[in-house]
């Protein structure tokens, strides 16, 4: 079981944004590890916090965090929100603690970090649209997409950068009221990577990548909901040098079925009847997500009735079993009759058998609707 996020960085789910980056910021000091060197508790919890940070400080993630907790980003598996490596740490939230370990000089290293400011580029993200029909939304799935992404050339090789030594930064001394201010900036001849290109081939853009084509495989976890993205660690644009590739974002998109509704994990559906199969009773074959379903209809139905099949919605994105889905029983009445007909029902006119009687387990429409939402 993973650990809540605001727990994690030991704040209400009511903390505003300053808040959680003040939390944040006083959990990567303590843990920080130039501060505890060879501590791998301490640097799990330096892990943990960055990610719990990198959710709840993107109001999107945010907001998907706080409806489906942990399931909206992990789902079926390969999904990101999850673990973050230091690089990953460093190069997204580095400005936060970076000032206290002294910009220029601090990083000790460690995993091939290098030393001064510099920092690991990231390489850009790819967006991608994917559609899914609500059997793929019911059972989960596995997609294969073909991406167009941007990958390190064959025959690159870079050099360390010339303007700023390999550090990636450079130092800018400025006289202010206050006195003298040094102020160290991102060095724009390399981006911070503190390398530049040496040798590229001609296919190759000024960054030393090019583009190709890459079948990528997404497993969409059962319950997803239209507009919601997922993402996929790594599969988004390489970065130029000793950069980490960027992530590839999947906007969900779900197709209307043509007879089944859907409402949170609840499936509809409307079912017609004739007025003789109400009287009479009968057996119906009704659409569900894993086929056909046959259905018994006891004598004497009432139109409105609504039949639970239980466990035959959507599978819930928490994990948490299934939703139902509700059938509605309509009634046809008829429009045309013959002379037959139209003489039986004159005749029923005033019969006892077919005055309404409703019952206490006919309810109302209204009771109906609230007992399916309790
Ligand atoms: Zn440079």
């Amino acid at each position: 079981m993973k650990e809540d996020y605001y727990e994690v960085l030991g704040v209400g789910k009511s903390a505003s944004a300053a808040e959680i980056k003040k939390a944040y910021r006083k959990m990567a000091l303590k843990y920080h590890p130039d501060k505890n060197p060879g501590d791998s508790k301490a640097e799990e919890m330096f892990k943990k916090s960055a990610e719990a940070y990198e959710v709840l400080s993107n109001p999107d993630k945010k907001a998907r965090y706080d409806q489906f907790g942990h399931a909206a980003f992990d789902g079926a598996g390969g999904f990101g929100g999850g673990s973050m490596n230091m690089d990953d740490i460093f190069s997204q939230f580095g400005d936060i603690f970076g000032s206290a370990f002294g910009g220029g000089g601090g990083f000790s290293g460690f995993g091939g970090f290098g030393g001064g400011g510099q920092r690991r580029v990231k390489g850009s993200n790819l967006r991608i649209r994917v559609k899914l029909s609500l059997e793929e939304v019911a059972n989960g799935v596995e997609k294969k997409v073909k991406v167009r992404r941007k990958v390190q050339a064959e025959g690159v090789s870079y050099a360390t950068c010339g303007t700023c030594g390999g550090r990636g930064q450079v130092t800018k001394v400025t006289n202010t009221i206050l006195g003298r201010m040094q102020t160290a900036t991102t060095c724009s001849t390399c981006g911070g990577s503190g390398q530049v290109i040496d040798k590229k081939p001609s296919d190759a853009d000024a960054q030393g990548l090019k583009v190709q084509e890459e079948t990528v495989s997404i497993k969409i976890p059962a319950g997803v909901e239209e507009g919601m993205q997922l993402k996929v660690p790594g599969k988004g644009n390489d970065a130029p040098g000793n950069g980490v590739a960027g992530d590839l974002l999947v906007a969900i998109e779900t197709e209307e079925h043509l007879t089944l509704k859907r409402e949170g994990d609840n499936l509809h559906y409307d079912l017609y009847i004739s007025f003789s199969e109400a009287v009479l009773g009968t057996s119906k074959e009704i659409d569900a997500v894993g086929g056909k379903v046959r259905i018994k209809l006891e004598p004497g139905i009432q139109s409105g009735k609504i039949l639970r099949l239980r466990g035959k919605g959507i599978s819930s994105i928490n994990g948490y079993g299934s939703g139902d889905l509700l059938v509605h029983v309509n009634v046809w009445t008829p429009k045309e009759l013959n002379k037959e007909q139209r003489e039986f029902f004159e005749r029923m006119q005033g019969n006892e058998n077919f005055d309404p009687k409703p019952e206490k387990s006919d309810k109302s429409f209204f009771e109906k609707v609230k007992d399916m939402f309790s």
